[in-house]
């Protein structure tokens, strides 16, 4: 486990004297989440599925596989670690009423840090309006579910695209995730998952396994957690950052027993660099981390060229050079993986931050069409836009600023860097290979944008 690093009121407010304060006052009461650790169990009591269709005795079936307790039909006050809704038949709006007030009905009795999960197909995939409302409507039911959820509980779903169903392996990748602790600030969103196929890994301890990462910005923050959550999950990681960052990079570097590589991600050749050390070290590259990044806030009015630039340069531009690098690179070629850490900034917009969000949004166009040159690799591109999260880039927030800020979720409290790297680390795995050129938010359903 790692150091537990609640904000102070999340303390105060969790047990005794605070925790009645501040149900008296009626003050938020951030939980304290559920979190991944090695050997863990996947969840804490039985899963109950619900659904009437053939693919949901089917999604029962392969959770039995995965050895947990699966019920069919609700027991009368026994604690649930989780609720699946298996809605893939949906022809009509009016075939939701009886799984969602059956999953409604038993509520009440889902665990701490429980979780709910719908699968259902695209609507936009829809042959007429009737089964169109009726799959949009699965997606209203459940953002507004995720708000009503409490003691760190979440509430997120699997939109499937195609020919994917809900118990092919590339849906059980994702409905893994949602299900487990690694997805504890993952909130109120939708994994969609358009290819069928995936090799889902062995040990789901080491999902990483044999894979060569490469995390950019890796010296400190949420690049760090990136690092570190790869190599625990058995990937071997060369981290970089600027040379003025070296002595910090060297120290992620050596307890990882990792590599480290100083270069300006902005420099022209910044991508074939890290080809090269991939090669002369590892001899191939698996997985690329997007990570670095910064921000030089101005109101657009007062905005220089030299904030605007250099956000554009390191946030965005990079990224675009160094992949044209990489995709054509033999060393990148075995089911490769990019990550890019976009923001909720890109999504939603934030006030005095157009030049960052213009390279947020950017990021996340980028993954949007990267992924068809992919594809013929075997392999993904997505992006990762953290809401806020607990860093030295947030702690500097004037106070009012960022209480405020940290709360405006239904879990009512900031990220951990170690969220954001779950679910990259997600993404970088097998589990992940039906999704690809989408962003998922790691935010707790922050009340900004969709
Ligand atoms: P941070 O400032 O703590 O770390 C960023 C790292 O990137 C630093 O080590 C820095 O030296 C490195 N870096 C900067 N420019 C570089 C360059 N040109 N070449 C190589 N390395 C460079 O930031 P963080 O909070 O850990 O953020 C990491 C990523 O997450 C960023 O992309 C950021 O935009 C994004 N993000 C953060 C938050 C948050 O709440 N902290 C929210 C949304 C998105």
């Amino acid at each position: 486990m790692g150091v537990p690093s609640e904000d102070a009121y999340t303390r105060f407010v969790s047990a005794g004297f605070g925790r009645d304060l501040a149900k008296r006052l009626g003050l938020p009461q951030p939980a304290v989440l559920r979190r991944y650790s090695p050997h863990q169990p996947l969840l804490t009591g039985p899963v109950l599925v619900l659904g009437f269709s053939q693919q949901a005795d089917a999604v029962a079936s392969a959770l039995l596989d995965w050895d947990l307790d699966v019920r069919r039909h609700a027991t009368p006050k026994e604690k649930l670690g989780a609720m699946v809704l298996v809605l893939d038949d949906l022809s009509h709006p009016s075939d939701l009423a009886g799984p969602v007030l059956a999953a409604g009905a038993s509520l009440r009795d889902l665990a701490a840090s429980g979780r709910v999960v719908t699968v259902a197909r695209d609507a936009a995939e829809a042959s007429d309006p009737a089964a169109a409302a009726a799959r949009a409507g699965v997606e209203g039911m459940l953002r507004s579910l995720a708000k009503e959820l409490r003691a760190g509980a979440t509430g997120n779903g699997i939109i499937l695209h195609g020919e994917v169903d809900p118990s092919s392996a590339s849906a059980l990748g994702a409905l893994r995730f949602l299900l487990s602790a690694r997805s504890a600030f993952v909130d109120g969103q939708f994994l969609s998952v358009s290819i069928p196929e995936a090799v889902l890994p062995e040990d789901w301890e080491r999902p990483l396994a044999g894979r060569v990462a490469v995390v950019t910005g890796a010296a400190r923050g949420i690049g760090a957690s990136i690092a570190r959550t790869l190599h625990r999950d058995g990937a071997r990681v060369i981290v970089v950052d600027v040379p003025a960052a070296g002595e910090q990079l060297a120290r992620v570097a050596n307890e990882l027993s990792g590599t480290a590589l100083q270069v300006d991600i902005t420099a022209e050749n910044a991508g074939d660099r890290i080809l090269e050390h991939a090669g002369q070290r590892y001899g191939r590259l698996d997985i690329v981390v997007h990570n670095a990044g910064i921000t030089r806030d101005k109101l657009l009015a007062n905005m220089d060229p030299v904030r605007w630039n250099s956000v554009i340069a390191v946030n965005i531009a990079a990224q675009l050079r160094m992949n044209e690098a990489f995709l054509t690179s033999e060393l990148f070629t075995d089911r490769p993986r990019i990550v890019s850490v976009a923001s909720t900034s890109g999504i939603a917009g934030n006030r005095g931050q157009t030049n960052y969000a213009t390279s947020k949004a950017g990021v996340i166009g980028l993954v949007g069409a990267t992924a068809r040159l992919l594809e013929p690799r075997g392999g993904t591109i997505n992006a990762v836009a953290p809401g806020f999260i607990e860093t030295d880039m947030t702690a500097r927030m004037p106070f009012a600023t960022r209480e405020v800020a940290r709360r405006l979720n239904s879990l009512q409290q900031g990220g951990r860097p170690e969220d954001v790297a779950e679910t990259v680390a997600f993404l970088a795995s097998g589990g992940a290979a039906g999704i690809t050129g989408r962003t998922v938010r790691v935010c707790g359903q922050n009340l900004v944008g969709k």
